[in-house]
């Protein structure tokens, strides 16, 4: 196949980026580095089935030719990014999905796109399935990622219906692994490069709030059998296997072989999601997928990469 992946850059990005090109795929990879990483895009550098196009796809996607599939991974992810790059995120959810559904058109190829647990805000129904509309505030200091994201749904299944556009959304759950940035500002880089400079755990509020962790490759499969089996409904890709904040945190403290103390360090930011657990029901029948990868054994590589990465 020839497959673009928009957000080539990033975290999860760059994984699917090489899984397509292990299978034997030709990708072409298209970022503008807002929250990605240059050094990602030289990761496959001198393999003639990769190409890199730096450019920020809230412009018209330059690329032409074939295409089966257009994965749409482009948006800052991180609170933190999100939180000082709002109108960024809201732009690239609105322009930078109608110009990834008019190149999945143009190509006939199906576009697959990276929604978000979010879409469920501070969910009142537990685990969260599909079928739940959500509680999102609109006005809130998440809206800007929430809302894009959930503006984005709307707009490629209203395009699908005007113009036929084969497409796939994956409603994705927290997802960690190695090529996060140390300064990505989510749990998983804060834990594990606290733990591994022996400082305190930060944790916000009282660490009661929970999350359910998917290894990276875990959620590639999850993206790869949803643009091969998916019904053009969303379907949750993420860990079931829910823990409190501070339950984390000794999962990392364990992982690492060290950490200071689990402190609550400042109170729970406005709008974050008090429980989050996927309802994964659908991605089990649909697309025979769930996580194989056990939050001890997927830490192993992460704390290897941040080790690394802080020249520990
Ligand atoms: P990331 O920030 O590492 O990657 C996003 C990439 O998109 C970056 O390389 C960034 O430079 C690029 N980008 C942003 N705006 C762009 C634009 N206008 N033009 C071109 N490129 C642009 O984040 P990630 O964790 O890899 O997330 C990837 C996708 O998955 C995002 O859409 C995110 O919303 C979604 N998602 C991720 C998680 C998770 O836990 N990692 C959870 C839910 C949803
Ligand atoms: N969090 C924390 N300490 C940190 C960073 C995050 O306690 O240093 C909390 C955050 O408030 C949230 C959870 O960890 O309750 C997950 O945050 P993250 O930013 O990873 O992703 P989210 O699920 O909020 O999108």
């Amino acid at each position: 196949m020839r497959v673009v992946v928009l957000g080539g850059a990033g975290f999860v990005g760059s994984h699917l980026v090489d899984r397509l090109l292990r299978r034997g795929d030709e990708v072409v990879a298209v970022d503008n580095f807002l929250t990605g990483k240059r050094q990602h895009r030289e990761l496959n550098r001198g393999n003639p089935r990769y190409t890199f196009v730096e450019h920020d796809i809230c412009q018209p996607i330059p690329v032409i030719g074939p295409l089966q599939a257009v994965f749409n991974l482009a948006s800052p992810a991180s609170p933190i990014d999100y939180a000082r790059l709002p109108l960024e995120t809201l732009d690239v959810g609105s322009l930078g999905t109608r110009n990834a559904l008019d190149l999945a058109r143009m190509a006939s190829a199906t576009l697959v796109h990276a929604s978000t647990s979010e879409v469920y805000g501070d969910p009142l129904v537990h685990p969260q399935r599909e079928d739940y509309f959500g509680n999102v505030n609109t006005l809130g200091p998440r809206a800007c990622y929430d809302e894009s994201k959930r503006f984005a749904e709307a707009l490629i299944t209203t395009y699908a219906r005007v113009h036929g556009t084969r497409f796939q959304i994956a409603r994705i759950f927290n997802t960690y692994g190695p090529r996060m940035r140390v300064d990505d500002g989510r749990v998983v880089p804060a834990f594990v490069t606290q733990a591994l400079r022996g400082e305190d755990f930060t944790v916000f509020g009282d660490g009661s709030q929970t999350r359910s962790f998917c290894y990276v490759d875990d959620l590639v499969s999850g993206l790869l059998l949803l643009l091969e089996k998916g019904d053009q409904m969303p379907v949750n890709l993420g860990n079931p296997v829910e823990m409190t904040l501070v339950e984390f945190a000794e999962a990392v403290r364990a992982a690492v072989g060290k950490g200071g103390a689990v402190r609550s360090v400042r109170p729970l930011p406005e709008n974050d999601p008090k429980q989050r657990r996927p309802d994964i029901t659908r991605a089990k029948t649909l697309l025979g997928w769930q996580p194989r990868v056990a939050l001890a054994e997927g830490l192993g590589p992460t704390v290897a990469y941040f080790r690394e990465e802080l020249g520990l």
